[in-house]
């Protein structure tokens, strides 16, 4: 693609590493931001950098969060020994758009996936089995989507807490194996968490 301006060019460049953009899009993004009023560009640029700089995430679920602890761990009404292991902040808001949930979460971050190089030391699974020890959960439901990774993370978390009396379920899935959880509709989705079955039976097949 031949630029008449570097500095077109750059911003071109910048905008099609985002996933999904190719250069044809970068394009048409760069030409619409330039057209905008400039204080459009300034906000999107800073909105962009407050949300590398200051973002953080809850020391108490990993999720991510404005504060040292997130909206849903710091809200009282919320039952803190029930505690729903979900991949990452997007099944956490899927989740809590189904308004039939009124437990708290563990963010692991991923899946284990060996063919990617994620092993059990890259996501947040210590820091679960630590909190289960510490006797402060009741009931551990495990809501990662049913793929082989996801089948293989829960085995691997149910193998370290089997020994602590808790219980542990795993969300009803009325949807079929392969989905990803964010893209189960609403209905389903907070039907399954309402209809969570004990984990044991899902070892069965
Ligand atoms: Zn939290």
């Amino acid at each position: 693609m031949d630029f008449s301006s570097k500095l077109l060019e750059n911003a071109v460049e910048e905008i099609s590493y985002l996933p999904g953009i190719g250069k044809r899009t970068a394009l048409r993004l760069a030409l619409h931001l330039l057209n905008q009023p400039l204080e459009r560009t300034t906000d999107l640029a800073q909105a962009l950098v407050n949300l590398k700089t200051e973002i953080k995430h809850c020391e108490k679920c990993n999720n991510i969060s404005d504060s040292k602890t997130c909206e849903i761990c710091a809200n009282p009404n919320r039952n803190h020994a029930l505690v729903c292991v979900v991949e990452d902040i997007r099944d956490v808001m899927a989740i809590e758009n189904t308004n039939q949930y009124k437990g708290v979460y563990h963010v692991l971050g991923g899946k284990i996936s060996p063919i990617d190089g994620i092993g059990p030391n890259q996501l947040e699974i210590k820091s679960l089995i630590e909190k289960v020890s510490s006797g402060s959960v009741d009931e551990l439901i495990f809501a990662l989507s049913s793929t082989m990774e996801g089948d293989t993370t829960n085995f691997y978390i149910y193998n370290q807490i089997k020994e602590f009396t808790i219980t542990t379920s795993t969300i009803a899935r009325g949807i079929s194996v392969g989905d990803e959880l964010e893209f189960a509709d609403q209905v389903s989705l907070g039907r399954s968490i309402v209809d969570r079955v004990p984990f044991q039976n899902s070892l069965k097949n």
